[in-house]
């Protein structure tokens, strides 16, 4: 078969109409709005191809004018779609786009007239492509590496129609709308197949990339607080622990709030949960860098350092017990003081397992607990490290 314009079309026509159907579907199991504008794009790039094609048959106003500002309507729904998924505003102006289509409707036929229609079609879909590009650069809040590729497909999409709206006024181009016929019309075709492809298949891994990057994080974080979960923590805590050494000893805290049900009972659930949240706060905002955080469940929470030593972890200990005291002792009216226990352990080689680390870590807050609350109580397990327990409190 010979790749003929209209064999090359179809060809086009066949390829949208999948990208359309294949954007849609997406849409209806992600439910993500940009996908459906640009499944509108493809939607309506079928349609404007197939009535391309009628210019064959001397249907010279649907087949060249009413086609081609279909073109144009398409990239202003893959720009919507682009605006939508990088939450940005477009300007009203950009509407204006219709405006000179329905102008372009009036133009009468012949050579110069074909020049200047391809010439302004050119340039509507360069510069809503080149603006879908540009609102996909990383401005502020970077966007996901998925987002990149769609913007360079973009751009070199938009580029080559700035380079056919130049050629398309070079004198002595051969432009023959009417019958499909010159080189610009050829290339054009092919890049027209190629990009649908691509805009397509970038289109869905944006989307789905970005997705995928959100459950992640969903999965990884406890949803009250944010903090890491138990599941995060054991995915992320082998690396600092086998970084361990006695050049660079590491520490796990395990801190547990005092007469934490009282609040509960006493002011409610949510006030619980708020104060949940507080800590976490405090934790965060204490946390050494390279430090990992983590919500254990219940009101148990993990702090595993690097580069810990018996001073870091009593500074941090109880920079965090007089700040959470002050906090309570401040908000709630309770029987008994709401306060943190700390169990904490400083090793020197890299512990069995994390679980092993926190059951340790366990014991020695139980001890803390015993011993009347509002307390640490570490383990020192290094070499130069005391045999006893050491305990510390306000
Ligand atoms: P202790 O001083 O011995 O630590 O006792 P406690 O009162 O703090 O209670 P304990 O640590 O044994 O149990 C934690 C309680 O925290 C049990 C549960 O009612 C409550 N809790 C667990 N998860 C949540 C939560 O997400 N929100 C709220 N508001 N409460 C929670
Ligand atoms: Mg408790």
């Amino acid at each position: 078969m010979a790749f003929d314009a209209p064999t090359m079309m179809t060809l086009s026509i066949v390829l949208a109409a999948t990208a359309a159907l294949y954007l849609a579907l997406e849409w209806r199991s992600v439910r993500e709005s940009p996908l459906l504008f640009w499944s509108g794009g493809f939607a309506t790039i079928t349609i404007g191809s197939t009535l391309a094609l009628l210019r064959g048959s001397g249907l010279i106003f649907i087949g060249i004018w009413f086609a081609n500002g279909l073109l144009v309507t398409a990239h202003l729904l893959f720009l919507l779609g682009v605006v939508r998924f990088t939450e940005t505003r477009l300007s009203r102006a950009w509407y204006l786009v219709f405006v000179v289509w329905l102008a372009m409707l009036l133009l009468p036929e012949g050579p110069q007239w074909s020049k200047i229609m391809l010439l302004t079609n050119s340039l509507l879909v360069a510069s809503l492509t080149l603006k879908a590009s540009f609102l996909l650069c990383p401005h502020g809040t970077s966007l996901s590496v998925g987002a990149t590729q769609l913007r360079y497909v973009l751009l070199v999409h938009g580029s080559f129609y700035v380079a056919k709206a130049l050629t398309a006024v070079t004198p002595g181009t051969l432009i023959d709308l009417t019958a499909f016929r010159g080189e610009i019309i050829q290339i054009s075709l092919v890049e027209g197949a190629m990009a649908i492809m691509l805009i397509a298949m970038s289109m869905t891994g944006t989307v789905r990339w970005r997705r995928e990057k959100r459950i992640a994080r969903l999965a990884a974080r406890d949803p009250l607080t944010t903090l890491y979960n138990r599941r995060a923590l054991e995915v992320r805590a082998p690396r600092l622990l086998n970084d361990v050494s006695a050049a660079r000893p590491g520490a796990l805290l395990l801190i547990d709030i005092d007469n934490f049900k009282p609040i509960n009972d006493l002011h409610g659930h949510t006030a619980g949960d708020r104060l949940l949240v507080t800590l976490s706060g405090m934790i965060r905002a204490h946390l050494p860098e390279g430090a990992l955080a983590a919500r254990l469940g219940g009101d148990e929470f993990v702090i595993l350092l690097r580069e810990a030593s018996n001073e870091r972890i009593f500074s941090l200990g109880n920079v965090l017990r007089e700040q959470f005291h002050l906090e309570t002792s401040q908000t709630f009216a309770t029987p008994e003081a709401v306060t943190l226990s700390i169990g904490a352990s400083l090793f020197d080689q890299p512990p069995a397992s994390l679980a092993a680390l926190i059951e340790q870590c366990d014991a020695a807050l139980y001890e803390s607990k015993r011993n009347g609350r509002d307390s640490i109580r570490l383990l020192d397990r290094t070499a130069s490290g005391e045999p006893t327990p050491s305990r510390e409190t306000l």
